[in-house]
């Protein structure tokens, strides 16, 4: 029985792109690799180590010391110890932000112990490829927005996802693409209820594929179904949704058609699994969110590979794609699809 020695968190402080990494290390000399949710970004006059702070803290003072000896290849069961006990502090947020790291290396651990990549753990993959969208980060300028299409479609991407609140932004990013690209709107609940549906209905004529987390409240599954039921364009949402039972409960609305769980605030693979069957069984599709190129989104990639409802992948396009604090680098587009990274664990590079 490979046993756990060692927890180990890897912070990356950045203004804009703070990471967490988190390896987790077993006494045969094996380390696997995971990542915790990054936070909220400080900007450039805030302390960039403040947005995982909490994470950090809950992982070395309340959950490492609880894994360190426990059988490496017991995963689902150091979940639910964890979560079992760790719910007294949060049974989403903070915790399971943190349980995420963990587990998410724990995953890649059993896949380089045994040779075989993520995917193969999590039953195989689904899919030859999947569609992959530029994910733009808030650029509130035309000719950012020109600039970074632009790139993104000479990396390969077919697809882009835009973080404005701006119709005529909208417009513009919809004249830079062309008509054959596919164009995601997300304005991260910038809008009230009326708003959002004005909103949606103003992008009628835009060819928009999805419309996402359009009303604030973010969670608050009434308005998110109000919206989806008064204007035209499908939602999409869910990488604010922590818990299996918060999940079921968005599915339920019928409100939404992309189901975007993020696998660093759910807690990491263990839950991911559940979290795709109940997407399918409510027959809404995966477009697992990310926005860090790190172990998190090679642990997206894998998730989505492995679940058949998988439809697309959310793929970080800041600054012409450079690389994250942590080095690790994007996977290459062809064509506007992402195949399964090569490699044992997740492939990391
Ligand atoms: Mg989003």
């Amino acid at each position: 029985m490979p046993t756990i020695t060692g927890v180990r968190c890897r912070p990356f402080p950045h203004p804009l792109k703070q990471q967490l990494l988190v390896d987790v290390e077993t006494d045969d000399g094996l380390i696997g690799t995971g990542e915790a949710w990054w936070g909220i970004a400080s900007g450039p006059n805030g302390d960039p180590s403040a947005p995982f702070a909490p994470m950090v803290a809950a992982i070395d003072s309340l959950l490492a010391p609880r894994v360190v000896g426990r059988d490496a290849t017991a995963i689902e069961r150091t979940w639910q110890d964890l979560a079992d006990w760790a719910y007294r502090y949060g049974d989403g947020g903070i915790i399971t932000s943190a349980l995420a790291g963990i587990d998410i290396a724990l995953w890649d651990l059993a896949g380089k112990r045994l040779g075989v990549p993520v995917a193969e753990l999590l039953g195989g993959a689904c899919h030859d490829s999947l569609p992959a969208y530029a994910s733009l980060p808030p650029l509130r300028d035309a000719d950012l927005l020109a600039r970074a299409c632009e790139t993104g479609r000479a990396y390969g991407f077919r697809a882009f996802k835009l973080h404005e609140i701006d119709i005529e932004l909208v417009r513009h990013a919809r004249r830079c693409v062309g008509p054959n690209a596919s164009l995601m709107v997300d304005v991260n609940g910038h809008f009230d209820a009326v708003e959002a549906v004005q909103f949606g209905r103003a992008m009628a004529d835009l060819d928009v594929l999805w419309y996402e987390e359009p009303v604030r409240p973010m969670r608050h599954h009434g308005l998110i179904s109000r919206v989806a039921g008064q204007q035209p364009i499908p939602l999409a949402g869910g990488e604010n949704e922590y818990t299996l039972d918060e999940f079921q409960r968005l599915l339920a609305t019928g409100a939404i058609r992309w189901l975007q769980p993020e696998v660093t605030k759910i807690g990491g693979l263990t839950p991911a699994r559940k979290v795709a069957a109940l997407a399918e069984t409510a027959g809404v599709a995966l477009a697992p969110h990310n926005f860090r190129i790190g172990p998190s989104l090679y642990a997206s990639v894998h998730w989505g590979f492995a679940s058949p409802g998988t439809q697309w992948l959310e793929l970080p396009w800041i600054a012409g794609g450079e690389p994250f604090p942590c080095g690790a680098t994007l996977p290459p587009v062809v064509d506007g699809r992402v195949a399964l990274p090569g490699g044992v664990g997740l492939g990391l590079r």
